[in-house]
């Protein structure tokens, strides 16, 4: 556990940051799995409270509260629109680790440690894990119930959720071209946009390049957010060090293109308050992180010379819009590209329910939340909708294809791309 946290009012700890809440239900109706399900214990004010009664040792039957806090998106809606900025995403955090008495399951567990132990391993083990997924034996074992036996049917639904996997990671790509040794920035590969949306990772490159000169894209440790949600905070803390002295010794900036990823490297003091020197890094380590949105200046880009027609929208990410702010940068370039094309949703940035494992560990609930999201999107008659995560592309991919097969979904590195110069 963290058992402190730092909170908008300060450095607390976690029975004072769950005290923070009043109770006063202003957040209810900005929180997702409240306004679907209309029950107290998935509402941000119903969580707080299992998380003080878990703190208090009060809660008589600690699995009730299961399903209370592994239903949280994460998505810090609530903390946006709280008076008092009660973190409660980093709070069901810490109460699903008290729930699971620091032993994860054993498939997060083991990602964990092979992320810290053996990072080539893992990498090997992705590789290997998209081919049975491109070879169709990923999706026979899960449609046989296999993955459910061996006790993983989040990873069962995972794979009959995915799309199609890629032949070459980024890394594997980025391995094939000449080293990159410029200056301006750097690049930070996140795990989603290296293992399943390599060309995403290549547009972002394309971009930078274009637009901020030449940068690096070193070989670096995954940021822990794997470790951190799902496995040992130990681990995400001996990655966060790892990325740290990774990237010090330039004052470039370190541009990631998912936003949750860059969202969690941003939070890395956090896992440092009782470590001074180590908090002191990541502090100055914080001040260089960029999500790519941020980094891109309109007046650098090609004006109004995307070669699609039709009317373009722009999903926020949760992690980007909630706690970064980022509102306004990647709108700034959709319409500096989409002029009077551009539509803005009309559902105020709720989240599409993907949110990292939660679209296969919850999937019915994830499935209200994404048919909302696609409705959004149709009501404005997009054929393009952006993001910025790849785990809402993921969502969003899957539920366009069912639901509103006229409209595709980008990377905004994606889309500003098709702009420039070939
Ligand atoms: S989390 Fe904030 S807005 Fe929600 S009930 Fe507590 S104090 Fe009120
Ligand atoms: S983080 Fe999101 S899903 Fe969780 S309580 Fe807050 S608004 Fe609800």
């Amino acid at each position: 556990m963290l058992e402190r946290l730092l909170t908008e009012l300060g450095e607390r700890s976690d029975y004072d940051a769950a005290s923070q809440c009043s109770r006063c239900g202003y957040c209810e109706q900005a929180c997702p799995t409240y306004v679907a399900t209309g029950r107290e214990a998935m509402s941000p004010r119903g969580r707080n409270q299992i998380v003080r009664s878990l703190l208090e040792g009060k809660l008589s039957d600690p699995s009730s509260a299961e399903e209370a806090l592994s239903s949280c998106l994460l998505c810090s809606a609530c903390t946006t629109v709280c008076p008092a900025s009660v973190p409660t995403a980093d709070l069901v955090l810490e109460g699903r680790r008290m729930l699971r008495e620091g032993k994860p399951h054993w498939i997060a567990a083991l990602a964990s440690r092979l992320l810290v132990e053996n990072p080539a391993l893992f990498e090997a083990l992705i590789r290997w894990g998209n081919r049975f997924k491109r070879w169709g034996l990923a999706g026979l074992a899960a449609r046989f119930k296999i993955l459910r036996v061996l006790g993983l049917p989040a990873m069962e639904t995972a794979i009959l959720h995915m799309g199609e996997t890629p032949s070459q990671t980024l890394r594997e790509i980025l391995r094939e071209q000449p080293e990159r040794k410029g200056g301006a920035w750097a690049y930070f590969t996140t795990c989603g946009t290296n293992f399943l949306f390599p060309q995403v990772g290549k547009s972002t490159l394309h971009v930078l390049e274009s637009s901020l000169g030449e940068g690096t894209a070193p070989e670096h440790p995954c940021c822990g957010l794997l470790s951190f949600n799902y496995g040992s905070v130990e681990d995400a803390r001996t990655l966060a060090r790892r990325t740290i002295e990774k990237f010090e010794g330039s004052d470039c900036p370190v541009v990631g293109d998912c936003s949750s990823c860059v969202a969690f490297l941003k939070s890395y003091p956090q896992l440092f308050l009782s470590e001074g020197e180590w908090k002191k890094r990541a502090e100055a380590f914080v001040t260089r992180v960029r999500d790519f949105s941020e980094c891109l200046d309109p007046k650098d880009l090609p004006t109004g010379t995307v070669s699609e027609t039709g009317t373009v929208t722009l999903h926020d990410a949760c992690r980007a819009r909630n706690g970064q702010g980022i509102i306004d940068e990647p709108r700034a370039v959709m319409r500096s590209l989409g002029g009077d094309r551009c539509r803005e949703l009309g559902d105020g940035g709720e989240c599409c329910g993907g949110a990292g494992a939660f679209s296969a560990m919850h999937p019915e609930l994830s499935d209200v939340l994404l048919r909302k999201k696609i409705g959004a999107i149709a009501d404005t008659q997009a054929s393009m909708v952006l993001a910025t995560s790849t785990s809402c592309l993921l969502q969003l991919v899957r539920g366009l294809k069912v639901y509103y097969p006229e409209c595709r979904v980008l990377h905004l590195s994606q889309w500003i791309e098709n702009s420039l110069p070939k």
